[in-house]
């Protein structure tokens, strides 16, 4: 496997903290530098697993390698560490991944719910009702289950079964995900596992207990615990962040053009991020030292707090000097 040889370094804030079964996750796709966005997920995620004195472990989410940004992997973890947060454990890389992927799918293929699709984009869109993700797949090729793996991609059989959970901040989510989503691809014809299969199994692998993640990904989570009642994993509890936007309402990310988050004065960053999450911290925490802005964060972490609608940009910049 592909691996950050860094070993977990012990956490300034773990001092004497009782045992937690705790464990968080940042899992950024490296197509860019940590823009401010993903520093807010990461602060988010990061805080909820330090209060909770639980373990938070880093994946890089990186399965199509051709999206991924050279250097990006190390860019961002060498801002997260200039950022101060300590990962516990190895980093883990998706892109070694791949047998542990086809395992999964192999154990999805053995109970009779993996097919072949040869459908075109153009085809799925022109013969489906539009759903919450884009279009609904019709089923065309459901009549290969059953039949010897072909080329083309690999999809799921979905059904229409409830599937509920309860969000940390959005209360309970259900989904049925033949009506809402579709079957869904797990291995693309090109041979590259889709994010939902791998983010099943990783976060089972790495026994990762609880989910903090942009609300962009709230929708995926219903597959998400489709496939692990399928795998036999059992399933995290989840919380979706508000995530930041830019002047246009679109998501910052390196197809909006996010700009790559300032390192040369981190505390200001992250007060600014812990204000997008809600949290009030005092003026003075900026001038203080990264140190310092952890204890007062970890110590004062309240996701009650947590925003559940995003201000517009205009209205949140003069929001914020009024803290
Ligand atoms: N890799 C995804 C992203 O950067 C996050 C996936 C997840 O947290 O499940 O948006």
């Amino acid at each position: 496997m592909d691996e950050d040889v860094r070993d977990s370094r012990p956490s300034a804030l773990a001092d004497s903290a009782p045992p937690s079964t705790y464990r968080g996750r940042f899992a950024p796709s490296p197509t860019g530098p940590l823009h401010f966005g993903s520093l807010v997920t990461a602060v988010g995620s990061y805080l909820e697993a330090k209060s909770r004195h639980g373990k938070w472990l880093i994946r890089i989410e990186n399965l199509d390698r051709s999206r991924e940004t050279t250097g990006a992997s190390k860019e961002i973890l060498g801002a997260l560490e200039v950022f101060g947060m300590e990962w516990d454990g190895k980093v883990i890389y998706q892109s070694g991944r791949n047998k542990v992927y086809q395992a999964a799918l192999t154990l999805l293929e053995k109970q009779g719910l993996i097919y072949s699709c040869f459908c075109s984009r153009k085809e799925i869109a022109d013969s489906s009702i539009v759903g919450i993700e884009g279009p609904i797949y019709p089923g065309t090729c459901r009549g290969n289950l059953g039949n010897e793996e072909q080329p083309g991609a690999r999809r799921i059989r979905t059904d229409n079964r409830l599937i509920e959970f309860k969000d940390g901040l959005r209360g309970r989510v259900r989904q049925r995900l033949e009506r809402d989503i579709g079957d869904f691809v797990l291995r693309r014809a090109d041979g590259i596992f889709a994010y939902q299969l791998a983010v099943a199994v990783d976060d089972a692998d790495q026994g990762i207990t609880h989910v903090v993640r942009g609300e962009d990904l709230l929708s995926s989570t219903s597959r998400q615990i489709y496939l692990q009642k399928l795998l036999g994993y059992s399933t995290p509890s989840y919380m979706h962040l508000p995530v930041v936007v830019n002047a246009q309402g679109e998501k910052l990310s390196k197809q909006t053009h996010a700009a790559p988050v300032p390192t040369s004065d981190p505390v200001s960053q992250l007060v600014m991020a812990i204000r997008f999450l809600g949290q009030t911290p005092p003026a003075e925490l900026t001038e203080s030292d990264i140190t310092s802005f952890w204890q007062w964060a970890t110590r004062n972490w309240k996701s009650e707090k947590i925003p559940q609608k995003i201000l517009p940009p205009r209205e949140r910049a003069s929001n914020q000097g009024k803290m």
